[in-house]
């Protein structure tokens, strides 16, 4: 053969045939970054018709020997039928036809199982919802290393490799029986086939729904919170619930939307937390709700709304129900400090205060720079650190019995009782040190949150 391109091709071609019994797939494979708008199969198939080509015109002008020597790769490495006609014309004996190297596991090319897989897949999916899905699989190691070793013998530059091919071929079959598109990006489910086990592994994306809520109850928690005693396990100081407090937050809005969804299981993910004692109003904190291996993917958002109100019997209230992203809960816990809050708040002083005090007190706190060192009662699940954290507003109108009626809007994170009754000290420039007299925070409210998705 020349060394011009086209020789090389061919003579690359006949070379790996020398070597190996490889089917048309796999023979196009090698050739794959060369020539669009067709399949390996076509390429490999095309390349073999032009060797049977040369070998019958071998045969034809006299070259019999090399045309045999052709045809007998074709029609016995190969598996190539029109070759195997060629031979029986002029009578060439041809030994039984081989197994690909490159592709056979277990007696079977693992090509040509691709539909009964796309079968297997259909019958798993069958209860399951979704809009998008992408293929992957796990090749046989002993099958890539020999396809890396013919490579290199052969200096093959332009092959694609057997995981890529596998993965677009068994895509292609599940999108001719499949209305869904494959996705790349976020697909709702993903295929796995193992080749050396045979197995299919099916992986159901979460789902994340976002929404807002508002607490209307005082002593329901963010979270469940297990029984500090047993751990969840159940004792006598929990009468056996195994809990500290008999609901929560997240639960209210969590077991509704799993069920709607028919997950394992889920995940809460607030935009901050208020103390349990607080009430959280206005227009609601942020929150998204991410479900393991849903099964259901259209919602009724407005009905689970509902039924979540309804459940909670008015202590939560969601709103805004729609779906989301991990990328927004991510979000959500980066800007839990960098977003601004506003709280309502009852305080009670042990001295009686002036209404100029006050007065005083708000103008000197509204825009100041306080010094907050984590309290004592969060140091179980927060670092002992001095914070900065910026008062944005303070209102102070004067009631009844030294009570004080409060306004702040201050910056995410900041501790609002802690600012109230300076925390010993931790907490610097505080209310209680303003006052001259030491102050307490006896109702507090959150009453807005503001944040880049709540502008
Ligand atoms: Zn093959
Ligand atoms: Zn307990």
């Amino acid at each position: 053969m020349d060394s011009s391109n086209e020789g090389r091709i061919l003579s690359k071609a006949i070379g790996i045939l020398e070597k190996l019994p490889v089917c048309d797939q796999c023979l196009g494979r090698q050739f794959a970054w060369l020539s669009t708008e067709t399949s390996n199969r076509e390429r490999g198939r095309s390349i073999k018709l032009l060797i049977s080509m040369i070998a019958d015109e071998n045969m034809k002008s006299g070259k019999r020997e090399e045309g045999i020597r052709l045809l007998k790769l074709l029609a016995s490495i190969g598996s190539f039928h029109p070759a195997i006609e060629i031979a029986s014309r002029y009578s060439i004996e041809i030994d039984p036809k081989k197994k690909c190297a490159l592709c056979t596991h277990q007696g079977r090319s693992i090509f040509d199982i691709i539909p009964s897989i796309a079968q297997r897949f259909m019958t798993d999916v069958q209860e399951i919802e979704f809009s998008s899905f992408l293929v992957g699989c796990k090749p046989i190691s002993e099958m890539m290393e020999r396809e890396d070793e013919i490579r290199a013998e052969m200096g093959l530059l332009h092959g694609e490799t057997l995981k890529a091919d596998f993965n677009r071929e068994l895509g292609k079959h599940l999108s001719r029986l499949l209305p869904q598109d494959t996705n790349f990006g976020q697909p709702d489910v993903v295929l796995v086939y193992d080749m050396l086990e045979d197995k299919l592994d099916i992986r159901l994306n979460p789902i994340f729904i976002e929404g807002k809520y508002r607490k209307l109850k005082r002593g329901i928690p963010q979270s469940r919170w297990e029984c500090s005693k047993c751990r969840g396990k159940g004792c006598a100081s929990c009468r056996q619930t195994g809990r500290m407090y008999p609901d929560s937050i997240s639960e209210y809005i969590g077991e509704p939307i799993l069920l709607a969804v028919q997950g394992t299981k889920y995940k809460f993910h607030g935009a901050g937390r208020e103390d349990i004692d607080v009430l959280m109003l206005g227009t609601g904190r942020p929150f998204v709700v991410e479900v393991s291996e849903p099964k259901i993917r259209s919602l009724d958002l407005g009905k689970i709304e509902k039924k979540i109100n309804r459940l909670s019997r008015k202590k939560v209230e969601v709103m805004d129900l729609r779906l989301s992203s991990r990328s927004v809960a991510q979000k959500y816990k980066e800007d839990a400090s960098n977003n601004v809050k506003e709280y309502e708040a009852i305080i009670r002083t042990s001295e009686p205060v002036t209404q100029r005090a006050l007065q005083e007190t708000a103008e000197k706190l509204s825009g100041a720079t306080i010094m907050q060192q984590t309290p004592e009662r969060v140091s179980h699940r927060r670092s002992d650190l001095v914070r900065e954290k910026q008062i944005h507003k303070v209102e102070l109108t004067p009631r009844r019995d030294r009570r004080i009626k409060a306004f702040f809007r201050v910056q995410g994170g900041t501790y609002i009782k802690e600012l109230i009754s300076g925390d010993d000290g931790r907490t610097t420039p505080s209310l209680s040190e303003q006052l001259g007299t030491s102050c307490q925070c006896d109702e507090l409210d959150v009453v807005r949150i503001c944040n880049s998705h709540t502008p």
